[in-house]
């Protein structure tokens, strides 16, 4: 792999000392950064950009992340979740519109009745597509049984954010009430890896606290537990949560924004094959957020295809955007804007990390 790569100077086997200085970086440095990592994009994974339609299943939440917008303490929050018959008519539109692969997120909850209603739209979106729409979901911890029980009946992919890699910090981020583990956490990574999901997970950036130390240790994270997919993003403060009350310590919006583009690009450096979307929350600090974030690295976008009602209702965080996705036109211009980069959508294809082989095959490599 190393090899093919040779006409800039930054190494892809950086240290934790490189990686902080790289997300200091700025100038000409910062330029060879994007220039490089765009070369190792286009080498490992191509010019397709890839389609994932979101959909935020549910906004209640077991939770009370300090950070997030839909924690249950909110009271503010209207909540909702959505019918199977709702989800499958967004599903069915999106299969039509020539999405490859859906995602299915919500707050945290673990009835019975949340993991069945999970469980069948996942055998219905695969049934309607006669099995070629690939699923992630992003539900939050579970129990292994359940991860297993969805993959089993035809989940694909699984997206659970560390958040960050520093316990420490995840500890300044979360209530010690039991419910907001760290290690657990770093179990279900485990569980999922080991039940044969591709996983996903990721962090937030600028966030109160964080040091690009910390940020460099959370590439390294994501290298060593060889993730196949990651969906990180700048954190964007909430009014009605505790972290809000932090706000004047946060990097002012353009420097959070660029620093979670240098991010999308050294991982890209660090992990040239797997895939990295292109966050929303890239987007809320810049309109052409996702765009700039695909030429440096990432390859994967997730039109948010949840019906407008709830989309409303569905807010981590401040001014996330809401207009329709998945009409004809929105598809349109990000074709145009997309060929104007030299990219393509890639149409019908579920875009499967290049980099996954499930663990049973990787331990049949020992
Ligand atoms: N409940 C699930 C999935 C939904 S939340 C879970 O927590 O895993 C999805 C992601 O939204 C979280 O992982 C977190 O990284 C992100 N998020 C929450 N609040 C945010 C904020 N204020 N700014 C940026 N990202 C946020
Ligand atoms: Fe719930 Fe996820 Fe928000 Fe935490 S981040 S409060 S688990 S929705």
């Amino acid at each position: 792999m190393k090899a093919a790569i040779t006409s800039f100077s930054i190494p892809s086997l950086l240290s934790k000392n490189e990686l902080t200085d790289l997300l200091r970086s700025s100038g000409a440095n910062e330029r060879q950064l994007f220039a490089r990592a765009a070369e190792i994009k286009r080498k490992f994974v191509g010019n397709k950009v890839y389609l994932r339609g979101l959909i935020e299943l549910s906004n209640r939440c077991r939770k009370d992340c300090l950070y997030c917008g839909i924690r249950c303490s909110n009271k503010a929050v209207y909540r909702y979740s959505l019918s199977c018959e709702t989800v499958m008519e967004a599903v069915r539109r999106a299969w039509q519109r020539g999405f490859g692969s859906v995602v299915f997120q919500s707050g945290e909850q673990t009835s019975d009745r949340f993991i069945r209603e999970i469980e069948k739209m996942v055998r219905e979106t695969k049934r309607i597509s006669d099995g070629a729409l690939a699923i992630t979901l992003s539900c939050g911890e579970q129990r292994e049984k359940t991860y297993r029980r969805w993959f089993e009946n035809g989940a694909d992919r699984y997206l659970l954010r560390i958040e960050t890699a520093s316990e420490a910090l995840y500890k300044k981020l979360h209530p010690q009430d039991g419910k907001h583990s760290f290690s657990q956490r770093m179990k279900a990574l485990e569980q999922l890896d080991k039940i044969g999901y591709q996983v996903g997970t990721g962090v937030m950036i600028g966030l109160p606290f964080q040091t690009p130390e910390m940020l460099a240790d959370d590439l390294l994270f994501m290298k060593r537990i060889d993730i196949d997919m990651c969906g990180m993003g700048p954190y964007l403060e909430h009014p009605d949560t505790p972290l809000y009350a932090f706000r004047d310590q946060l990097l002012p919006p353009e420097r959070r924004f660029n620093l979670g583009l240098k991010m999308v690009a050294l991982l890209r450096l660090l992990m040239p094959d797997i895939n990295i979307a292109a966050t929303t929350a890239l987007q809320a600090l810049d309109l052409e957020g996702r765009e700039k974030a695909i030429a440096v690295g990432a390859n994967v976008i997730m039109p948010n295809i949840t019906p407008p009602e709830e989309r409303k209702a569905y807010l981590l965080y401040e001014n996330k955007p809401l207009f329709a996705e998945d009409d004809e036109e929105e598809l349109a211009r990000w074709e145009q804007r997309l060929r104007a980069m030299g990219l393509q959508i890639g149409y019908h294809l579920p875009g499967n990390s290049t980099h996954y082989r499930p663990a049973q095959l990787r331990r049949g490599d020992r």
